[in-house]
Order: structure tokens, then sequence, then C-alpha cells
């Protein structure tokens, strides 16, 4: 047997040992990666769920998209009426954004419904294609019934639809996105919300008063609900979703985090 045999052998323990002593080091970050991004909180990888929670009289499907699994529910919904078609784009920016940071909804789950109204929204129309306005549609207790609100309570299929989705997800607050009174109202008890929602944009709290039918008057009076009218610019309508995004997305992310402060976009 060769008599360096032995070294040899020796080398190559000790080569092995201090690769697996290497290996049991914690894993630490590269030095390229900057101090912030190494204080960021883990992603959890969180799939959305897109649904169809009815069709419109058209037969158009009411699409929605619910993302996270948190006890604390939040929905979010636009164009209700047709021809305030700003929330539509703003909404669907929201949902990549939630889908991207996906820390924000730990806790919480978050119902993204972009076109309540799909037919209004195709002809411009404030109204359905039956000519009922769906947001004097609700079953409420200052609810008018005639042609133009519906002769009875959720006669329209799109308002079953937006119904049917707060029975089945019982949010604990909702924003139904408008256009274009440029201020932020509310029903029920959501003055705390709708203050917290305008520190993050440009658009005054101001109590319009509960219209009859309204989804306002549905949520917020008959079933207690916090919910907020979020009413943007008629001007908004031209913005794409990126400016639209600049301009109102710390809003609506300010009511998911609501009760907690939101620190930045
Ligand atoms: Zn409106």
């Amino acid at each position: 047997m060769n008599s360096k045999c032995p070294i040899i052998l020796l080398i190559c323990c000790l080569l092995a040992v201090l690769v697996f002593a290497g290996c049991a080091e914690p894993i630490s970050y590269p030095e390229f990666v900057s101090p912030e991004l190494r204080t960021l909180p883990e992603q959890p990888l969180i799939l959305p769920e897109y649904r169809i929670i009815g069709y419109s009289v058209r037969k158009t499907p009411i699409l929605c998209t619910v993302i996270g699994h948190g006890q604390d529910v939040i929905l979010i919904l636009a164009t209700i009426h047709g021809n305030e078609p700003a929330g539509t784009p703003l909404v669907r920016q929201l949902s990549k954004y939630l889908q991207q940071n996906t820390q924000l909804l730990i806790g919480r789950k978050v119902v993204l419904l972009p076109m309540a109204n799909p037919d209004g929204l195709a002809y411009n129309s404030r109204c359905n294609a039956n000519g009922v306005d769906l947001n004097r549609n609700f079953a409420t207790d200052n609810r008018i019934n005639n042609r133009k609100f519906g002769y009875n309570a959720l006669s329209e299929p799109e308002a079953r639809a937006i119904e049917q989705l707060i029975s089945e997800y019982s949010p604990d607050r909702i924003v139904s996105i408008h256009q274009p009174l440029a201020c932020i109202d509310y029903d029920g008890p959501a003055f705390s919300l709708a203050n917290r929602m305008a520190q993050h944009c440009n658009l005054p709290v101001r109590k319009i008063g509960a219209k009859p039918g309204s989804l306002g008057s549905y949520a917020g009076l008959t079933l207690g609900i916090p919910i907020v009218t979020f009413e943007m610019k008629q001007s908004d309508s031209f913005l794409g979703s990126d400016a639209l995004w600049q301009k109102y997305g710390d809003s609506l992310l300010a009511a998911i985090t609501y009760p907690q402060t939101l620190t930045s976009k």
C-alpha cells in the first residue's frame, strides 16, 4: 500500500467536514440585497379565486375576484351606475396590486366586483338594460317602488347578485365606487372609515344622505355594515388605470387595512 494514502484520506476527511460545516451555516442575504428589502415581510402565496356571481339582463356574466382567506372581509365594487366607468379600471388595478403584495391579505379576504352593471357600462347608461337604477333596487325601509327603481325590491338580476354576494361573504366593510360628486359619503357606522380614506386622497368627507333603496341604505342602515360611497370626479373617466391608481389607490388600501394605519403603497 502507498504510504501517502492515509495522508490523502485525512485531507479528504478534513475537506468534507469543512464543506458540511459550511452547509450548516444560516442562509444569509447576498450583499447586493438592500437593507430595506431584507426587512420586507415574506410574501405568502395567495391565489385569487375568479367567480361568476350572476348574469345581467343581457346575460353578461358578472365577475368577482376573491383574494385571501382571512376573517376580516372587505367588499369593493364599482360601476353599479354604468355611466360612472372610472371605478372599473381602478378596481382591476387594485386586484393586480393585492396579488403582488399579499402581505396585505394576512388575516383578510378582499372581494372585488369591478363591474356591477355590465350592460349599463356597455351602453353608457346609469341604469341596467331594463332601465332600472340598480342603486335604488335594494330592500330597504326607505325604498320606493316604481318603474325607475324597480316595481319591487331586488327585481333586477344585478341587484340580486350583489345582495347574494353580501349574504355569502358577510363583509365587515364595503366600498362602492361612483362618480361624479367628488366626495366620500358613508352610511351606517362608517364615519371613521370614511375619514381614514379621506386622509389618503383629495376627496372630502361629505354626508349626502340615505337614498331610497340604495346599496348604502341597505348595507349601512338595514344590515349595519359600514359602507363608504366613494364618489370620484367626472374628469376621472378620462384617466388611465395607472393615473387612477396613483390618485386613489392609497385610499382603497387604507379601507382594506382599516383600522390599521396604512404606512405606504
Ligand atoms: Zn353613482
